[in-house]
This record gives structure tokens, C-alpha cells and sequence, in this order.
């Protein structure tokens, strides 16, 4: 599936690894120019930014965690020096654990909001002199948030937070041209799944071959498709919308 990006300049938060590095290596492929960022030194960050010089495009990897407040301050100042605008924000970013509520310490709900809430709100409202008419902005939430998961209630609470934010944020902007979408995956097979035991990831496979409709977990790829199509024209009249990428779960 192709969708032309050509000349668009993109930030993409959480590019290194799984789900986003997908995105940025499918908006590079398309045209964009992408600037994305990671946490922590990797050999993904490496690999990336191999990757990315093969790519055509002004593409960078810069490290930024977004769950502090000047490093994404920082991270848009980046964008805006390379770049000057900015025709796509992609809140990929984000963390997950699994804790009994009654155990669930603050600072740990405090991280999980940070990484996946706040890091959005801050990306969004400091690129927003960047965005002009025409621009996208998709925010990766979780097909989860709407079904409730046990051990996840900090993680859902932020994804579902994302929903308000976006809903809010496509009416406030909408009159400047700038869209606002969520899309919520399913259940993912990103590279974390090479890293687990194989029989947890049987385990996995088997369970969502049940669980959804068309028998399997989703591809990195069908996430990056729809969340190119919510960055391109082709969606130009899609704002406040959540996207289920979830193989009919
Ligand atoms: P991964 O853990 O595989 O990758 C996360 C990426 O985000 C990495 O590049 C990581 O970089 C980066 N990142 C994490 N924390 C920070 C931070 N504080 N600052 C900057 N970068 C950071 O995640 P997935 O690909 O699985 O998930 C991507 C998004 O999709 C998340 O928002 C997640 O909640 C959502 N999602 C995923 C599902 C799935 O099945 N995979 C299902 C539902 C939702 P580093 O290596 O430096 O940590």
C-alpha cells in the first residue's frame, strides 16, 4: 500500500523500536522527511539510522525522552530548526507494566501518564505554531483503553485520556486545518515478541487467533499503513475519529 508523503516533514516520538519504527521507515519510504526520537542508546537506534541513510529525505534519530517536559520542548525545537514546519506529529511514544491496582505505587502511575498522556499533550501543543492547514496529527492509543485490562488500569487510563484529547483538540483546531485522529491497535507483533520465550509467544499467537476475527495478530506494517493514511490527503476529511487496528477483535 503506498501513500505519496512526498516533501511532508514529520516527527514520529518512539521511532527505534516495534510499532513506530515502522512508521518512520514507511513515511520515509513514502517521501517524508521524519524526525523521530528514543530513550535510551540501542542497537535500534543504530540499526534506524543505517536504515535512514538509505532512505531518501532529511531524516534524523535524536535522543529525547518524552516523559520530561524540556526534553520534548527540545525535541519540537529540533524539528522546528531542521525543518521550520511541520505537516505531521505522530504520539507514538509510549510505556506499559502490569500491576495489581492495590500495588499500583504513584510513581509508576505518574511514568505511564507521563510517557503516554503528557508527552502528547506537550508534543502537540508546542509543535502547534509549526502545524499549519493540512497538517495530521495521529495519536497511537490502545485498542485496550475502550475494553478495560485488568493490571493495566494506569496504561488505559492514559490511552483513554488520548481519546478526550483528541476529540477536544480536532473541534479546537479543526477551523485551522489541522486534523486530530487516534489509532487504537489491537494486539501487535513487534520485535518484543523475538524477546520472549517462544512458548509465551505461542501462548500469544494462540490466544488471538481466537480473539479476533481474522484469526491472527497484527503486522507492524498494518499498523504504518493506516497511520500513513491518517498523515496523507487521503484522509482529508477525517478529524476526532479513533481508528480500531485490531483484526476485528
Ligand atoms: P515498543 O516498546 O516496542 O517501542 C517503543 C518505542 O518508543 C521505542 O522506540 C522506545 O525507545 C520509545 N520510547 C519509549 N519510551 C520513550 C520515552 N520516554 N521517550 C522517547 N522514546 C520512548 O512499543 P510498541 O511499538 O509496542 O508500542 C508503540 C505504541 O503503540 C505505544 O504507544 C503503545 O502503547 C501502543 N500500542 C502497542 C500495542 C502492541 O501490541 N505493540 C498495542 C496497543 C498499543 P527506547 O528503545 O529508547 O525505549
Amino acid at each position: 500500500m503506498e501513500f505519496a508523503l512526498h516533501g511532508k516533514k514529520l516527527l514520529v516520538t518512539g521511532g527505534t523500536r516495534g510499532i513506530g519504527r515502522g512508521i518512520v521507515l514507511a513515511a520515509a519510504r513514502a517521501g517524508a522527511d521524519v524526525l523521530t526520537c528514543y530513550r535510551q542508546e540501542s542497537e535500534a537506534v543504530d540499526t534506524l539510522t543505517a536504515a535512514l541513510k538509505e532512505t531518501a529525505g532529511d531524516h534524523h534519530v535524536v535522543r529525547a525522552d518524552v516523559g520530561e517536559i524540556a526534553e520534548v520542548d527540545r525535541l519540537v525545537q529540533e524539528a522546528a530548526d531542521r525543518f521550520g514546519q511541520l505537516h505531521g506529529v505522530v504520539n507514538n511514544a509510549g510505556v506499559i507494566s502490569h500491576i495489581p491496582f492495590g500495588e499500583l505505587p504513584a510513581d509508576e502511575w505518574s511514568r505511564i501518564i507521563d510517557t503516554n498522556l503528557t508527552a502528547a499533550y506537550r508534543v502537540i501543543h508546542q509543535a502547534l505554531p509549526l502545524l499549519g492547514a493540512g497538517s495530521s496529527v495521529v495519536n497511537v492509543g490502545s485498542r485496550g483503553a475502550a475494553a478495560g485490562i485488568p493490571l493495566r488500569a494506569h496504561y488505559t487510563a492514559a490511552k483513554a485520556a488520548m481519546t478526550g484529547l483528541t476529540r477536544s483538540l480536532a473541534k479546537e483546531l479543526g477551523p485551522r486545518g489541522v486534523r486530530v485522529n487516534v489509532v487504537a491497535p489491537g494486539v501487535i507483533e513487534t520485535e518484543a515478541f523475538d524477546a520472549m520465550p517462544a512458548e509465551r509467544a505461542a501462548g500469544l499467537r494462540a490466544t488471538y487467533a481466537q480473539k479476533t476475527a481474522l484469526a491472527r495478530l497484527g503486522t507492524v506494517d498494518e499498523l504504518a499503513g493506516p497511520v500513513l493514511f491518517l498523515l496523507s490527503e487521503h484522509s482529508a476529511y477525517i478529524t476526532g475519529e479513533t481508528l480500531n487496528v485490531d483484526g476485528g477483535i
